[in-house]
């Protein structure tokens, strides 16, 4: 290492590095009299020389050039400050400095990005308190319920915190020992003293010099002392970073600028945004200066220009330097705590009397000034350094809140996100409770942060409210960075004081002081104004205020739950708020015009104001916080123990409820089509304004404040103010008011919204009494009551309800702590999500007014609702529930509903509804009188049951609405309006309802009577009286429900007659189906009796005594233009759609290299079998002529939508690819449909192996004399009896099969060899016969993984694909020259005989035997069309063939097999099978010598052989069977055992398959001496390359079962290309499992000209274009076809309530779902990816749009 540096160094320093001391350069500085001179002089000589890294060059010389660097700042630099501070060889004394540590009592481990962390839900103080892997497993946490994420970086682990934890704030690691040392105790006075002099003298030096360094304003000079002692004309140009400028501007500019490549410049952009800056050139300044000017100059036109800066070498090395030494001060302070804390000491030091600033403040105060890699260590150093010590974590935390205000300005002002600021330790200090209660009083924190946040939000209207609606993007972008402010505020007050003292209580009111203010800012802002006429033309930007409303939500919420923790600060804040309220309403009804309302008897004083013609806002935060405070008054009963102290007096209701009311007007206005020229803005803010993250703090607050208004009101005149503020005064005041506004053709439909909006804003107020303060309620009531209701509208999953609950400051909603005792959880399948579903008993807690219910939730939740109860036979009137009783505070609030005006408008309403038509009332309307009618009964009864008879209740309803009304509604009492209306025929739907309201009605009466009669009759007696009612009333319904049931089962038996009779009718057809059959199986046997001398005792698919299948017909129709239409070879050509695809599913080996597609010689396969072919169809079957025209047609729409819009569709026309019309599949060809083979003759001759070898031989030796050359005259070989050679044979195809026959081969030739396609191409037929012997090896490889039988159990799409793949293969040769065939057909019989003589012949262990049978069979036909004798059948050749292939793969199995050894209780005696087995491996072993291991037992062996060659033979069975539809073996219909036997006789094989090569003993030992003695054999057995059989099923990798193992791994991992930098997107291959560095700049390759990111490339080497991956970071699956194509898939990790966390934006732990991970693995198995991709891509557009190939 130190000679490999020494060769690059320049020698001036070589020489020195050798003669340099260490030892000797410390004991000189230890003697000076300054020490910072003499070490400042060092430093002065050796740091530029040392740090000059000169021109960059490439990476390689870099990296040796970064090592030598290294070597020589160790030595030379830092181990003489070693050995000052230590006194002694530095290794020694680190160690013995270790021995005394007392380490701290923190874990402190850094988080890298994208390391797991972990919280408890349940024991962490808060969210930011997290845990690091290591420490969570070994906590009690792991047990709790936990959350899970990533962390962003930085950031440091908590464990060994007390305060971070409610609970076990210790692992196993960090549980505190008893020490020696007491932890009070000063550590430093562990040191020996002279070290702490020395560690106080050089710490210091050291820290001065890299503060000046980095904080230096002057670009040119060094601090006094570093002066090099010659200044060369050397400069940087330096690149700085910012988050202006895109990396595709930085790499562009980058190649204009320093004229690099792009390879370079993208080097040099991922290193600024890395590191911040990166220096891009190195030369004399002229040199360096040019640069700079290009760089400002091409990116100054939009922005603000790239900062470039050229600096002199010498200073750029001495800030180098300077961050090796905070980073080695970093590294010593880790041996000891005494060091440590001198360091914090140095650290913090006022540094002289006249400077007030440490060299810690310095940093802090230059932070926004320095580089991001400066930032980073420095703040790394503060981490280890301050942070960890408890004494000076304090003293720095007081210093930070001191500089609070100016380090948040920097922050502001400088634009790199809040991670890489310093601002962003606030975290560390300010989530301590008792460090920010002790900055909160002595440093006034609260108030300062609130100040700080105001003051940067200067952007204000007349009246000094925020104006957000004007918002320029520089303003927005300044919003965006003081919002952090909030977070920090947030952390100061996320958990409530234990305990108070008065200090606190001062400096918290000081702080909500300062909130009010900012609240004031808020009241009021960005108000709207009714549009008319026009729509508006701009929408006004409304997020901005609404952003900061929902950052500010929490923290209202967390003041009014620190103010419910003392009831001094209660009352003092309530009395703050307020007199801001008044403040900022003080002239609200100035100058209003006032008016007086009379209605019902009652008269009330008001001023005119219409809120659709006067200015209106949503944000009312001062309102809304009084209302909340208003609240806590009353649940902490302060308002009844301190009146004194409390303004409730001058407390005007009417203002109080002004504004909030104005809001919900302003929202029924909306609802009611009345605002729709104001645009989207205002409907998006109103929805804001109702939606979960808002509404706490704004629609909740608003109903609140109408409760407490309306509690200390006359309810009438809070009625008739609602009233006239919802503009619906008149129409309740006035008779004839409604008949004039119809007549005026006015908006009814408007006007019965507004009414509708009106009511339902009365239930609320009445009947919303879950918030502890309004109703007396017990904590977990509100948040059991959202569930319920949200689980009314339907099933929910976990995450779903949790969106629909409001978070608190923690993050957590309540939901667990009830969610069990009101729903059950149901399972998920392998699709699909875990749900809850709500539990029966809760049911009658429904309230259809529920007041978060939106419109759509609220009618689902209805239909719903009146569904179940249907189904339960109960009526389906969904009354109130009975609402839980109010508190003292608000109990008047229930003289709503029975005061006047409410009356005559619920009997307005019903007098409308007398008369059916005319559209003056509506059925909501209606129905939200009856719930107000139902509520005011309950209110009723319960008063009655509570007061227990002696005392009379003032809730009089039923006797009220007795009376006859007033006007304006004089015909009768609403209890005889409603006696009327019960069975009017157009009131159906409420009928349930008015029925349910009588009865009640009635049974207050009787309780009432009972009551003033004899007041002993308990009033349960009533509810009795009621249930007896409802029970009769049951029994109706459960009778007609009985009746519906028996109804329904009449239905059902009609219909399985009708089934049954439909069985009948189309019985020919059954039958025939069976006799087909049964012909199949019954010819069989017959033939074999005949002249034949092969027994046939059963079916047999290959050889002369097979069946054939041309008996039937196949009569098929045309999916495109219905047409029936049989498979004939001469007729009509028939299709299936199909999609071929090069596959890698079945590859033993990844690793080779892919062939030159020009060049590579498909005819035999590698029994590796590492790239296939393989096809699927979806079976839909075409005419040609009518695919023709369907692919023509989506050309033409193709290009057509190329004119119009840019971008890729789901499939790719260019490359032929369309989509099955009928299903929408995936597909790129068609396979035509051939008819069945003859059933052979059965009268000609079967000639003997020996007799077809010599014959075969003989015409190949003709043949290849007649190919090979055409001149060479003479000596022409003896032709076989009956041959022809030139014999051409008539296509027994009509030219329309033979076009398709053409169009498959070239599609499988041009997809599986990646190549143009080319007609004249001899390899065209071989990638045919490829695709067809690669499609079975899948097929029957799936069928026994999934343990299916052999036949009958494919689908029926795979079986028409293989068949008709089969038969095309076969009969392929038809469409090209015989020539080509002939050649193919004698090479594959060479190879076989193994005459290795012929050129490029390989052995038999490098040949698929499979591939082979498939090639030779299909060939064979070809030279069998020769022959003119007719006294042979093609048959014989392929029994011939498959005997002849089966004992070469015996061999091959016998080569490979490895002995394993063991030892099983063996037969004394071996079977024939075994014997035979043994003599054949002593026949290879004689051959091949020691090449081959020690024979085994012949019983293993034969176990052995057979377990390799079942697939062989399964596979050539399936191939057999396609070919010659000869009907399976009712053995191989069904899995299990007896395969072998069947398989072997329908193979026409002899059970014991090495008789076949001992009754041919003569005839094969020649075959296997030659076999054997192949070179190549020798050499790939000791190669130890060899593939051995069976060869086993591809599995997709093993996944852990805990996701966090995952994303652990990928945090470690480091993108391969750029130089240890984490990788922002690790992505897992699924096949493979290698890690990739995806979606990045640095791991895109050039594939085909086209730059492509890491999957993508890996996908075409590792599955030949396919992909499948799991993106850690995301938790999700990725897919990916070609280059352009992709899709996302859910991840097989489910969280424990069944829910995938896609993104992982949840946190809940995720744990592997084994039936989803086997479902993707079965996908890909099944060559299904593509089509999955083609589907999602189909369905979502979106999906279409993403540039896949960059993944
Ligand atoms: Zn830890
Ligand atoms: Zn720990
Ligand atoms: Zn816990
Ligand atoms: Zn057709
Ligand atoms: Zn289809
Ligand atoms: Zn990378
Ligand atoms: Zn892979």
């Amino acid at each position: 290492m130190a000679d490999q540096s020494d060769r690059n160094a320049p020698s001036s320093l070589n020489a020195e590095f050798l003669t340099f001391s260490a030892k000797d350069t410390a004991s000189r500085w230890l003697a000076a009299d300054d020490l910072q001179q003499e070490v400042y002089r060092h430093l002065a000589s050796y740091v530029p020389r040392i740090l000059n890294m000169g021109p960059t060059g490439g990476v390689i010389e870099e990296q040796r050039e970064q090592q030598r660097e290294e070597l020589a700042c160790q030595l030379i630099l830092i181990a003489p400050l070693e050995w000052l501070l230590l006194g002694e060889e530095p290794a020694n004394g680190l160690a013995r400095l270790q021995e005394n540590n007392q380490p701290s009592p923190l874990c402190g481990h850094v988080f890298k990005v994208g390391e797991p962390t972990y919280s408890c839900r349940e024991c962490a103080a808060d969210p930011t308190c997290v845990l690091c892997m290591q420490c969570f497993l070994g906590s009690v946490h792991k047990e709790h319920r936990y959350r899970m994420t990533t962390s962003g970086g930085g950031g440091f682990c908590d464990c060994g915190d007390a305060e971070a934890w409610k609970n076990g704030p210790y692992c196993h690691k960090h549980t505190p020992v008893e020490s020696s040392r007491d932890a009070e105790e000063d550590p430093v006075s562990q040191l020996d003293p002279e070290m702490v002099s020395r560690s106080l003298r050089i710490f210091s030096i050291m820290l001065q010099y890299a503060v000046d360094l980095l904080t230096s304003e002057q670009e040119e000079h060094l601090p006094g002392g570093l002066e090099p002692l010659e200044k060369g004309d050397s400069y940087y140009c330096m690149l700085f970073n910012d988050e202006m400028h895109t990396y595709e501007q930085v790499i562009y500019t980058l190649q204009k600028a320093v004229n690099c490549t792009q390879k370079e410049a993208v080097s040099f952009a991922t290193t600024v945004d890395r590191d911040g800056r990166k220096s891009v050139r190195y030369g004399d300044f002229q040199f360096c200066e040019q640069a700079k000017c290009v760089i400002v100059r091409n990116t100054s036109r939009q922005s603000k220009p790239l900062r470039v800066q050229v600096m002199h070498s010498s200073i750029v090395a001495h800030q180098c330097f300077a961050l090796r030494a905070l980073s080695w001060l970093g590294h010593i302070i880790t041996y000891s705590d005494g060091l440590r804390r001198v360091l914090c000491q140095v650290g913090l030091q006022r540094r002289s009397e006249e400077e007030d600033s440490s060299l810690i403040d310095k940093l802090m105060l230059n932070d926004s000034k320095m580089w991001k890699g400066a930032r980073n260590i420095y703040r790394q150093l503060l981490m280890n350094s301050l942070l960890m010590d408890l004494k000076y974590k304090k003293v720095f935390a007081i210093q930070f809140a001191k500089m609070y205000e100016r380090l948040q300005s920097d922050y502001v002002k400088d634009d790199h996100d809040r991670e890489f600021s310093i601002t962003d330790l606030s975290v560390q200090m300010f989530t301590v409770p008792s460090l920010a209660r002790m900055l909160m009083v002595e440093q006034n924190l609260m108030r300062t942060i609130i100040r700080t946040f105001v003051e940067h939000l200067r952007h204000r209207d007349l009246q000094g409210r925020f104006q957000f609606n004007r918002y320029t993007a520089q303003q927005a972008f300044k919003f965006g960075r003081v919002q952090s402010l909030i977070g920090d505020l947030k952390y100061i007050l996320i958990s409530p004081p234990s305990h108070w003292t008065d200090p606190l209580r001062v400096k918290f009111l000081e702080g909500l002081d300062a909130f009010l203010e900012l609240l004031k800012c808020m009241q009021g802002m960005d108000p709207v104004v009714r549009q008319v006429g026009q729509h508006i033309e701009m929408e006004p930007e409304w997020e901005a205020a609404f952003t900061l409303q929902m950052k500010l939500t929490h923290i209202i919420t967390m003041i009014q739950e620190w103010c419910s923790t003392d009831e001094r600060v209660l009352i003092q804040a309530y009395r703050k708020c307020l007199s801001s309220l008044t403040q900022c309403q003080g002239g609200i009804s100035d100058g209003e015009q006032p008016i007086s309302l009379s209605l019902a008897g009652h008269c009330v004083e008001t001023f005119r104001y219409t809120v659709s013609q006067e200015k209106v806002s949503i944000h009312l935060p001062v309102c809304r916080m009084l209302a909340g405070l208003h609240v806590l008054l009353s649940r902490m009963d302060v308002a009844s123990r301190f009146p004194e102290q409390l303004p409730l007096g001058e407390l005007s209701p009417p203002l109080l409820m002004e504004l909030p009311l104005r809001c919900l007007v302003l929202c029924a206005q909306v609802h009611a089509g009345m605002w729709r020229r104001n645009g989207f803005s205002l409907i998006n803010q109103i929805y804001y304004y109702h939606n979960v993250k808002c509404r706490v703090e704004m629609f909740d607050k608003d109903i609140i404040m109408l409760q407490a208004a309306a509690s200390m009101m006359d309810p009438n005149h809070f009625l008739m103010m609602v009233l006239s503020r919802f503009e619906l005064f008149s129409v309740f005041s006035s008779t004839d008011f409604r008949r004039r506004f119809r007549e005026a053709n006015k908006d009814l439909v408007q006007q019965n919204t507004l009414i509708e909006e009106m009511l339902h804003l009365i239930i609320m107020v009445i009947s919303e009494r879950y918030t502890a303060g309004v109703g007396q309620v017990e904590p977990l009531e509100e948040v059991r009551r959202e569930i319920i209701h949200q689980l009314s509208i339907r099933p929910m999953a976990h995450s779903e309800l949790v969106k629909a609950l409001p978070e608190n400051g923690n993050k957590e909603t309540g939901l667990e702590r009830v969610i069990d005792r009101v729903a059950s959880f149901k399972k998920p399948g392998v699709t699909g999500r875990g749900l809850y579903e709500l539990r029966p008993e809760w049911n009658k807690h429904f309230n259809l007014y529920f007041h978060h219910y939106s419109r759509a939730d609220q009618s689902k939740a209805e239909e719903a609702q009146r569904k179940l109860r249907r189904q339960n036979a109960e009526d389906t009137a969904l009354p109130p529930p009975v609402p839980p009783p109010l508190c003292p505070m608000l109990a008047s609030l229930v003289n709503l509903l029975q005061c006047d005006v409410l009356l005559a408008v619920e009997g307005a309403v019903l007098q409308w509804a007398v008369e059916p038509s005319g559209g003056g009332w509506s059925e909501s309307m209606l129905q939200r009188v009856l719930h107000l009618v139902g509520l005011a009964l309950l209110e009723e009864q319960q008063q009655l049951e509570r007061s227990s008879g002696d005392e009379d209740t003032s809730f009089k309803f039923t006797c009220k609405i007795t009376r006859p009304g007033d006007a304006p509604s004089p015909a009768g009492s609403v209890l005889a309006l409603l006696e009327s209306l019960q069975n009017a025929p157009h009131l159906e739907v409420h009928k349930d309802m008015i029925t349910w309201i009588l009865k009640m009605v009635s049974n207050i009466k009787t309780i009432r009577q009972r009551t003033t009669s004899t007041s002993s009759v308990s009033v349960s007696a009533g509810s009795r009286q009621e249930e007896t009612v409802r029970d009769k009333d049951k029994a109706e319904r459960k009778r007609k429900a009985e009746m519906a049931r028996l109804r329904r089962e009449k239905i059902m038996a009609q219909m399985s007659e009708m089934q049954k009779h439909f069985i009948n009718e189309n019985k020919e057809l059954f039958q025939q189906s069976l006799d087909e059959l049964e012909a199949c199986t019954s010819e069989a046997p017959d033939l074999s009796a005949s002249s034949l001398e092969l027994t046939c005792a059963s079916q047999v698919c290959v050889g002369p005594c097979r069946v054939g299948g041309t008996e039937r017909r196949q009569p098929v129709t045309c999916i495109l233009c219905q047409e029936e239409q049989e498979v004939k070879g001469q007729g009509r050509a028939m299709v299936l759609a199909a999609f071929v695809q090069r596959s890698t599913v079945l590859s033993k080996n990844r690793r080779r290299s892919q062939p030159d597609p020009e060049r590579h010689d498909p005819l035999f396969t590698h029994p590796d079998l590492s790239v296939g072919v393989h096809t699927a169809s979806c079976g839909h079957i075409m005419h040609a002529t009518c695919w023709q025209r369907y692919f023509e047609a989506v050309q033409l729409k193709e290009q057509r939508r190329q004119q119009r819009l840019r971008g890729h569709t789901s499939y790719d026309v260019e490359n032929g690819e369309f989509l099955c019309p009928l299903c929408e599949c995936l597909s790129n060809t068609v396979i035509p449909l051939l008819p069945h083979t003859h059933t052979p003759t059965h009268s000609v001759d079967h000639p003997s192996l020996g007799e077809w070898l010599k014959i075969t031989n003989q015409l190949v030796a003709a043949l290849r004399s007649s190919l090979s050359s055409q001149c060479e005259e003479g000596a022409e070989p003896a032709v076989p009896e009956g041959f022809r050679l030139n014999f051409i044979p008539q296509s027994p195809f009509s030219s329309g099969v033979r076009e398709m026959i053409t169009t498959f081969s070239l599609s499988a030739y041009k997809v599986g060899l990646r190549v143009n396609p080319n007609e004249q191409d001899t390899r065209v037929p071989v990638l045919s016969w490829a695709s067809c012997a690669y499609t079975i090896q899948s097929i029957e490889r799936l069928l026994q993984d999934e343990e299916k039988p052999l036949f009958g159990s494919l689908p029926c799409r795979q079986d028409d694909c293989l068949s008709s793949l089969t038969r095309f293969s076969s009969a392929c040769w038809t469409a090209a020259p015989l020539r080509t065939t002939h050649t193919h057909f004698i090479r594959l019989f060479t190879a076989v005989l193994c005459d290795y003589q012929v050129e490029n012949t390989p052995c038999i262990l490098d040949m698929d035997m499979f591939h082979l049978l498939v090639y030779s069979v299909s060939s064979y036909s070809s030279v069998h069309c020769l022959d003119q004798s007719g006294s042979r059948v093609v048959d014989s050749g392929h029994l011939h063939l498959l005997h002849l292939i089966t004992v070469a793969h015996l061999v091959q199995i016998l080569l490979t097999s490895t002995t394993v050894e063991v030892y099983m209780e063996e037969d004394g005696e071996g079977s024939e099978e075994e014997e035979l087995t043994c003599q054949l491996f002593s026949t290879l072993r004689k051959h091949l010598g020691s090449v081959l291991p020690e024979p085994s037992s012949g019983w293993q062996q034969w176990r052995c052989v057979k377990a390799a060659a079942l697939p062989f033979l399964r596979t050539a069975a399936l191939f057999f069977h396609y070919l010659n539809s000869s009907a399976p073996p009712a053995d191989l219909l069904v899995p299990g055992p007896g395969q072998w036997e069947a398989l072997c006789s329908y193979l026409s094989l002899p059970s014991n398959l090495l008789l076949l090569y001992s009754t041919q003993h003569t005839l094969l030992e020649p075959l296997i001496h030659r076999w054997c003695t192949h070179p190549g054999v020798t050499q790939v057995l000791k190669g130890g390359g060899a593939i051995r059989f069976p060869r086993e099923s591809n599995r997709l990798i093993s996944l852990p079962g805990d996701y966090s193992v995952l994303i652990n791994q990928a945090s470690s991992f480091t993108c391969p290309r750029s130089g240890g930098d984490k990788s922002r997107a690790p992505t897992l291959c699924l096949v493979c499992g290698s890690l990739l560095c995806s979606q990045s700049y640095c791991c895109q390759t050039e594939v085909e000209g086209d730059d492509v990111g890491a999957c993508t490339a890996h996908s075409l080497s590792c599955g030949a274009g396919t992909g499948l991956f799991l993106r850690v970071r995301e938790s999700q699956v990725l897919f990916v076809a070609g280059k352009t194509k992709g899709c996302f898939y859910p991840p097989p990790y489910l969280d424990d309530y069944g829910e995938t966390d896609q993104g992982l934006k949840r946190g809940n732990p995720l744990h592997l779902c084994s039936e989803r991970y086997s479902k993707i693995q079965r996908l890909w198995r099944q060559h299904g990816v593509a089509e999955v991709i083609g589907h999602a891509q189909e369905a979502n557009q979106t999906l279409v749009a993403i540039d896949w190939q960059h993944l």
